[in-house]
């Protein structure tokens, strides 16, 4: 979540009537950022996760694993390292940062410094998750687990699933059935935030994900842990009067959503341009590693008959009114809005010749005359229309001692509409007064179960957009083609069931190649590896320099080089021509010769650092989780767990997931996690446990 400011926030009936002011001192902020930062160029590749947790207490006796809402103590304890975990901490580690998150029982953590272009850091990564995970553990009672599970499969069952317990009766901010009050984060802006959406939208947001039929699931099935009859907000009647569809998992509160714990990246690029061709980059991505990534089967105590938390936060935090969302002819509201403030990007931004017209084929509502705005001050259509497609939305949460700023300095009010639109990627400025520069964020993936599968992701990805921006690749798509690829990504099993559309040829023709007739695809030597190893190395790239990788100068030939144009009639073929369907298999791992997929796209990057051959083995480690979950030999951690129900002693082929069933999958996550239990479907037959890791000895 963003910056937690302190000040007294406003309910939507005041809030509203500074949505205008909000947008408008945002976009002049954003406008004199630009004019201070539009040309920084030189930036070196620098970048970081974000992991998040769930803090979950163990009852053996009661064989019970609930919730534990003890954020605030343990970000205290965080803060104030004493114990013996903390001396692991040396001279070359960074103190790691925790964060506070929406829910009471979650934690976020990242590295205490961004990781950089230096080979080393990418063998780092995964130390840097394990001390993390072991620090969060160190200040948590004994039967207490910071667990890294996507969704909590009993949030929001009937009686006890948090510690202390409490009444959903009380729930004053969400009105839900189901969560209490006291599952959200106590600061003014998460309670603010819930109970603003709902007063916006008018209702109680609704997610109905379609419950798995097992063979002695109740047909149709009307769910009986729905309190139909309560009768204590306005709101509790939604549910009976058709919010809640049979066949279901009804939820009914922003927790359910907001509440699940996932993985992201931050990329500095060079330049602005980078960073725009980055983001465009890594828009198909998304919905891949949604699919690859897939961890989040299990909601409200049911087996869901979908694999992701994507659909369900982009209901949870949906605060669009009946007439945006098309339910109601206009009146009060400004123009209909297709999606959720939480859900996929809409707009590719990048101005390569790449970015064909035809791609942007999503319908994209903007604010016209902030987008007037600012193609007068003189910002390219692309961008102008990024910002004012996200400037659509209200502000939710706004402080009132914060309603007069600096537009010179600050970058609240433009920050309060961006960081309140969820999307797959994040196109994030520079912060005023900070060295830092144009960024992209990609925020597709669920959090992996062990630290190994979490850094094995974030450096696939990293080192596929490296290869991609090295070696020209293209891989767009129209867009509404990945929004599809979205939907198909969430469908159970998909890695092995579904098929995504993906470009059929991803190699961008050099105008030489063209010249002489070739057809074959060749793969560009990435360009300017051959002289990574020098200490100013070029282009963004990963490099040897093991001086921290900080470069002391900032020069344009840091960034990647804009793709050649190519020969004239090359880019104006059919759209529909260029993509295909393909198996997730064939887009990760190939198909003969007409693609090596991203893995080989990778390796081919791989090949022109110079890695040891522990940071080889390493990396090649990662690879093979990569490509053995794309081809379907190691389970995604979604079909895992629900296959674990599913063959659970006391499971009745109800799609319910009871409370021994849900204590005995966490102590087996744990167990895994740890490597004490082995989950040769899962993880590779090597994997180190973190109870093992030598590289973690010091840490009991
Ligand atoms: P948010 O919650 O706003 O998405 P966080 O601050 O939680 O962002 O995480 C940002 C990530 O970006 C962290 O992993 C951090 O290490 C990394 N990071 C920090 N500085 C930079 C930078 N200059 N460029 C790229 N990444 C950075
Ligand atoms: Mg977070
Ligand atoms: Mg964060
Ligand atoms: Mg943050
Ligand atoms: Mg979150
Ligand atoms: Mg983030």
């Amino acid at each position: 979540m963003g910056l937690l400011s302190l000040g007294t926030p406003l309910d939507w009936e005041q809030a509203k009537h500074f949505a205008e002011h909000v947008r408008s001192h945002g976009i002049t902020q954003f406008l004199n950022t630009w004019d201070r930062l539009k040309g920084r160029f030189g930036d070196e590749l620098l970048w970081g996760d974000e992991i998040e947790y769930m803090i979950v207490q163990l009852d053996p006796d009661a064989k019970d694993a609930v919730l534990s809402l003890c954020q605030t103590d343990i970000l205290a304890k965080l803060q104030s390292p004493t114990s013996g975990v903390d001396a692991m901490i040396g001279a070359d580690v960074v103190p790691p940062v925790f964060h506070p998150e929406y829910g009471r029982y979650m934690l976020e953590s990242t590295p205490g410094a961004p990781y950089t272009g230096s080979v080393r850091d990418l063998v780092l990564v995964e130390f840097n998750m394990r001390l993390r995970r072991q620090l969060a553990r160190s200040k948590l009672k004994p039967n207490q687990i910071p667990m890294t599970l996507t969704s909590f499969p009993r949030l929001g069952v009937p009686g006890r699933f948090t510690v202390p317990h409490y009444d959903p009766a009380g729930a004053i901010s969400s009105h839900s059935l189901f969560l209490p009050e006291q599952i959200t984060n106590p600061h003014a802006r998460f309670p603010t935030l819930t109970a603003n959406i709902r007063r916006r939208r008018g209702s109680k947001v609704a997610v109905n994900l379609p419950i798995y039929i097992d063979r002695r699931t109740p047909r149709p099935f009307v769910d009986p842990t729905i309190p139909w009859h309560r009768d204590l907000f306005p709101e509790d009647a939604e549910a009976r009067h058709g919010a809640a569809l049979n066949d279901h998992i009804y939820m009914d509160a922003m927790g359910f959503g907001m509440g699940c714990c996932c993985l992201q990246l931050t990329f500095q690029c060079c330049n602005i341009e980078d960073a725009r061709w980055m983001y465009d980059a890594l828009i198909p991505i998304g919905p891949i590693m949604l699919a690859l990534t897939a961890a989040s089967p299990l909601w409200r105590g049911y087996i869901a008959d979908v694999d992701c938390r994507w659909n369900v936060i982009a209901g949870s935090v949906d605060d669009r009114t009946e007439e945006e969302r098309g339910l109601k002819p206009l009146k009060e509201n400004r123009m209909q809005i297709p999606k959720s403030r939480y859900d996929s990007v809409d707009l590719y931004i990048s101005e390569t010749w790449m970015n064909r017209p035809e791609y942007n084929d999503n319908p994209l509502p903007i604010d016209q005359e902030l987008y007037d705005r600012m193609r007068e001050y003189g910002i390219d259509e692309l961008l102008s229309k990024h910002i004012a497609h996200l400037f659509i939305r209200d502000p939710i949460v706004i402080f009132s001692e914060l309603l007069e700023q600096d537009d010179s300095k600050s970058m609240d009010h433009f920050e309060n509409i961006q960081s309140t639109n969820w999307q797959t990627l994040r196109f994030k400025p520079p912060p005023p007064n900070s060295p830092i520069g144009w960024r992209v964020e990609f925020r597709s993936m669920e959090v992996q179960m062990t630290d190994f599968e979490n850094a094995a992701f974030a450096v696939f990805i990293v080192l596929l957009s490296r290869a991609i921006m090295s070696m020209n690749i293209n891989l767009y798509i129209p867009i509404s083609k990945v929004d599809q690829n979205m939907h198909r990504a969430q469908q159970r099993d998909a890695v092995n069931q579904a098929r995504f559309y993906f470009r059929r040829e991803v190699f961008t023709p050099t105008p030489s190649r063209a010249a002489s007739g070739a057809t074959t695809p060749e793969i560009a030597v990435p360009r300017s590896c051959s002289d990574a190893s020098s200490t100013n190395g070029t282009a963004n790239g990963f490099h040897n320099d093991q001086n921290n990788g900080r470069r002391k100068q900032r020069v344009m030939e840091n960034c990647f080089p804009p793709p050649p144009l190519p020969e004239e009639g090359l880019t104006s073929g059919s759209v529909k021509e260029e993509y295909a369907e393909y198996t997730m298999d064939e887009i990760i791992n190939g198909r003969g010769d007409a693609f090596p997929g991203l893995i080989g796209l990778v390796e081919t990057y791989i090949g022109t650092l110079d890695l040891s051959d522990s940071e080889l083995r390493k990396i090649a480690s990662y690879l093979d989780l990569v490509r053995r979950r794309a081809n379907g030999s190691l389970k995604t951690a979604a079909t895992w767990i629900r296959d674990f129900v599913r063959s659970h002693p006391s499971y009745e082929f109800d799609s319910a997931v009871s409370k021994e069933i849900n204590y005995d999958l966490v102590v087996a996550v744990d167990e895994i996690e740890r490597g004490v239990r082995r989950a040769p479907d899962l993880l590779p037959e090597d994997y180190i446990g973190s109870e093992k890791d030598p590289s973690c000895s010091s840490c009991d």
